[in-house]
């Protein structure tokens, strides 16, 4: 056996999983401040859930599931995004005869068999948020707005915020049909990919990076053009919301989602310095999915951005400004007849909730004292001869190095007062 992790998954260490747990406390702790919920779906689901609601034309779901048959002989897949799962427990909960809009989010593993690279796995984790129940433009803001207070609280600035209208299903359908004619001719030019799709999804050659399919559609007319008067109304209204509180953003023409069930706005937020795979997350209003799920007429929009190209993002910043230190208190016994007493401390210190630890490898005293410093402790309580005779303890700050002696029995008191 090969002890290796498969190709495109990695391990988060215990010593990286501070910047982990600093980015799902920001981001939890924002979503709240923003009044959604978090919503746990299971990490498998049928096959057809992502068939119908992510699209069967997607690359997603033509190339990228990892899919399986379980014991019974039932097609399941690992879960290559969440939306798709949201929609479906919405819908078996009955959450629209409920209080609307439903505001939810979550954080967790997604699974895509596509070519890892830097800022791309195989398996990846992503945080997202769903609304359902409401077509307020303002609502499309607000979740805007979440993405972005969040890559602030991580004191990531240098992003960009591409947004465009795909429209509704009937103005979509006539710009899709002139497009379809405008493509034709240029058919030889299109990549493999598009050349399969432009006819159910052409919409999709649109934002396609190969050059000679940007080349193809140059000078072809845009969406935007194309929108009707309730979609043109709905894009403008987000636009005035988004300036009233003055969030930047570049209206994008090439920024489209090729389903029927998409609506409205689009959205992308990039960070440019983290390399080709530079979107950080993106989204969109979706007020035909919970129908085509098998769900009531219920409007949607969510985004989901992914965790790993927070961190690639966050890799210039400072450490040490989420880095807490991992022990309050490292007990180091300096005589090992006190063994056994150590113990009966750290239990006490553990139950008064000070991170605490001790040495279990018989190091000598001054090893100790690196250990400690190591395990980035903020002191070190010693227990030797001496004290125990005095009935007190030594306790040292290992960042100011001052020591202090503090009687026995007013021991948790003082490591409150001087280390925490
Ligand atoms: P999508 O669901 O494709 O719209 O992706 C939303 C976000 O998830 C992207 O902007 C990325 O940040 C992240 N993401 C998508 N696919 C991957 C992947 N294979 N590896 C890492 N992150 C990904």
């Amino acid at each position: 056996m090969q002890a290796k992790a498969p190709r495109g998954t990695f391990d988060v260490m215990p010593g990286e999983i501070f910047k982990w747990h600093h980015i799902e406390k920001t981001i939890k702790e924002t979503a709240e401040i923003f009044g959604y919920s978090e919503i746990r779906t299971p990490i498998f689901e049928h096959t057809e859930l992502f068939e119908r609601g992510v699209g069967d034309t997607t690359d997603i779901v033509s190339k990228e599931m990892y899919t399986f048959k379980d014991r019974s002989n039932r097609s399941l897949t690992l879960r290559p995004e969440n939306t798709a799962s949201c929609v479906r427990a919405f819908i078996e909960h009955s959450v629209a005869g409920g209080i609307l809009p439903a505001k939810w989010y979550y954080l967790g593993p997604m699974f895509r068999y596509d070519r890892p690279q830097a800022g791309r796995y195989r398996q990846f984790h992503q945080f997202g948020v769903e609304a359902f129940g409401s077509n307020n433009p303002q609502l499309d803001a607000e979740i805007i707005s979440l993405l972005l207070q969040i890559l602030t609280k991580l004191g990531l600035q240098d992003y960009e915020l591409h947004l465009n209208s795909v429209g509704c299903p009937q103005c979509r359908e006539v710009y899709r049909k002139q497009l379809v004619g405008y493509i034709g001719p240029f058919k030889d030019q299109l990549c493999a990919d598009c050349l399969a799709r432009y006819e159910k999804n052409p919409l999709r050659v649109l934002d396609c990076k190969v050059p000679s399919c940007q080349e193809a559609i140059a000078g072809f007319p845009y969406i935007y053009d194309y929108l009707c008067a309730d979609c043109l109304e709905h894009y403008s209204k987000l636009r005035n919301t988004l300036d009233d509180n003055q969030i930047d953003y570049v209206h994008d023409n090439q920024l489209v989602r090729g389903l029927d069930y998409y609506t409205n706005t689009a959205f992308e937020v990039h960070i440019p310095q983290i390399g080709a795979q530079s979107a950080i997350g993106g989204g969109g209003r979706y007020n035909g999915l919970v129908k085509a799920c098998g769900g009531p007429n219920i409007p949607g929009i969510g985004f989901a951005m992914g965790l790993e190209r927070l961190l690639l993002a966050l890799e210039s910043l400072d450490d040490q400004q989420y880095k807490d230190h991992k022990l309050d208190v490292f007990l180091a016994v300096m005589d090992g007849k006190y063994e056994a007493q150590s113990v009966k401390i750290l239990t006490q210190l553990r139950q008064a909730g000070i991170k605490a630890d001790k040495d279990y490898n018989g190091r000598s005293g001054k090893a100790q004292m690196k250990y400690a410093d190591k395990l980035g402790a903020r002191g070190v309580i010693l227990l030797g001869e001496d004290e125990m005779r005095r009935n007190i303890y030594t306790l040292r700050n290992m960042d100011s190095k001052e020591q202090i002696e503090v009687p026995a029995d007013h021991l948790i008191d003082a490591i409150k007062k001087f280390l925490i």
